[in-house]
């Protein structure tokens, strides 16, 4: 099977700026909030954005909460503070409201690596498989797919599938392939892979577990097999903040997007956490998501104060890629919400 090459972790999509200057410091954050009340806004943001950006949002979750929160909001705007198919399964799921993405190039090398066409003929070429379609895609795939999952729903939806019928996974073939050995289902992966996920240092990782020999080594089950073998728990984002909350004042060892430092320090005040570095020499920061991390406090502002970039989508393609969501947001149901935050953008507002 084809699998287009992944960006490298350096690659930096950015768009030209016509937007007005933001205020700096206090300025900028009253200036959001201000926003916000004007535009009846609510601001979701993903476990992987940058503190302040998790500070100032009214919903903090990962995909399945922040899929939840989009479809169940009133608001009239949604400022999605997250990647771009984050956004578009917001538009999908409320195509009534209007979702604005801080900067357009915050994409995902997963959705990159399942062209539309490619995963459309590899369907084919298996008409007697369901496709069961990890979320981080783009909103075309959605649309070939039969029921997305999250890292939070995917083994529950999974054992809710009868056995007998054949299916493929895509796009992460090392979700996959922990979903299988999980859940003891055979499923055709596809070929994809996160580039922060897949890039951790097992050598940095086996140097931290000898210099913390009693912590925790909890890792996200997009990372390959061999990190997966070192953990004592592998686990969504909400999964691994709540295994840190059920352990307190203890030390882990941390196998995802150091984004989520800030929740689990938040949560588990007295317990300590290590980031394992990505590969390469003096590679301090490339175990951050480059496009997560395109989102800024100032591009937020801007976009709000322009409603711009906007998430438009065809009503063809939401009606289609809409029934894939739905399906899992019915499978998940009996799966709590992780999410910080309250219900109603109005109630920040008093
Ligand atoms: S961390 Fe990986 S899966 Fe998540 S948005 Fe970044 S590239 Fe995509």
């Amino acid at each position: 099977m084809d699998s287009t090459p992944l960006p490298s972790p350096g690659v930096q999509r950015t768009t030209a700026s016509p937007f007005p200057p933001a205020p700096h410091g206090m300025a900028l954050e009253d200036e959001i909030h201000r926003l916000r009340r004007e535009m009846n806004a609510v601001i979701l943001a993903h476990y992987y954005q940058d503190d302040a950006i998790q500070d100032i949002a009214d919903f903090v979750g990962d995909s399945l909460d922040l899929a939840r929160k989009a479809a169940a909001t009133d608001a009239d705007v949604i400022v999605f503070c997250g990647v771009k198919f984050m956004a578009e399964g917001a538009k999908i799921l409320s195509p009534e409201r209007q979702v604005l993405l801080p900067d357009l190039a915050a994409g995902c090398s997963l959705e990159d690596s399942c062209p539309p066409a490619q995963f459309k003929a590899f369907r084919d070429a298996h008409p007697d498989h369901i496709a069961l379609t990890y979320i981080n895609c783009s909103a075309e795939v959605k649309a070939l797919s039969d029921i997305i999952v999250t890292s939070t729903n995917a083994e529950a939806i999974i054992r809710q599938i009868p056995e007998e019928q054949k299916i493929i996974f895509a796009p992460d073939r090392h979700l996959g392939a922990y979903l299988s050995k999980k859940t003891g289902r055979e499923m055709l992966l596809w070929n994809g892979a996160c580039m922060v996920h897949e890039r951790f240092s097992e050598e940095a990782l086996v140097k931290l577990r000898e210099r913390h020999p009693g912590a925790h080594i909890i890792a996200h089950p997009e990372c390959p097999e061999t990190l997966l073998s070192y953990a004592h728990h592998v686990g969504s984002t909400s999964s691994l903040i709540s295994f840190a909350q059920a352990h307190p004042g203890e030390e882990f060892i941390v196998l995802t997007e150091p984004g989520i430092f800030h929740q689990m320090k938040q949560r588990s005040p007295g317990s300590l956490f290590h980031p394992v570095p990505g590969l390469g020499a003096g590679c301090a920061n490339c175990n951050n998501c480059p496009y997560m991390k395109l989102n800024t406090m100032e591009k937020i502002y801007q976009c709000m104060a322009t409603r711009s970039p906007e998430i438009t989508l065809p009503a063809e393609l939401i009606a289609r890629a809409r029934l894939p969501l739905e399906r899992m947001l019915e499978m998940s149901r009996h799966i709590p919400s992780s999410a910080v935050g309250s219900l109603s953008p109005q109630s920040l507002q008093a």
